[in-house]
């Protein structure tokens, strides 16, 4: 990928109207929902890291999610020179369209949530028809397809056959599909 040039989305979190003060944490970077670019100062690429993967993969191998030790772990994916610069480049470069954005992005996440907690509960019972029809009426826009949607009603809802393969397994489907279309669903999530 050549260098970007665009005229600067400014990024070192002095980014004033977006975010206040430098992030702590890669959880932080939510705040202004951005995606995580790595500069290589060797060879001059840049790559743009998906944040939620990055956080998986950190609380997976059990290391720090703190900015600073971030920052100073990563590498150029290209040339593996430890010498970059690495920045949080906000989704969006004015308030409204973030706020947006983040409201979109919350929306989701939650109707996730909602997915997930009816997927447990109907190994038990059957969940609120309601909260699940609401949360699935909220994907629809996003994950543009009907099949996997439908799919997630007939494993938690619909339970009438024994063959039937988890409901967790369908919002892992729907994850996947969201993530491949570049919403950043939550690390917790995934
Ligand atoms: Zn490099």
């Amino acid at each position: 990928m050549p260098v970007d040039s665009r005229p600067s989305v400014r990024v070192s979190f002095c980014h004033t109207t977006l975010m206040v003060g430098p992030p702590k944490t890669l959880q932080d970077l939510r705040r202004i929902e951005a995606a995580v670019r790595v500069t290589c100062r060797a060879c001059g690429r840049v790559h743009l890291l998906d944040r939620e993967e990055l956080i998986a993969q950190r609380m997976n191998e059990r290391r720090s999610c703190e900015w600073p030790i971030v920052r100073a772990d990563l590498s150029c994916r290209a040339c593996h020179e430890p010498n970059v610069r690495v920045d949080g480049v906000p989704f969006a470069e004015n308030a409204v369209e973030l706020r947006q954005r983040r409201s979109t992005m919350l929306m989701i996440n939650l109707s996730l949530v909602v997915l997930d907690q009816a997927a447990r509960q109907s190994a038990r019972e059957r969940p609120a028809e309601e909260a699940v029809r609401l949360a699935l009426r909220v994907l629809h826009p996003h994950v543009a397809d009907n099949a996997m949607l439908t799919e997630f009603w007939r494993q938690a809802m619909d339970r009438k056959e024994m063959v039937y393969c988890h409901p967790q397994l369908v919002i892992r489907w729907i994850v996947g599909r969201l993530v491949a279309r570049g919403y950043a669903v939550w690390a917790e999530l995934r």
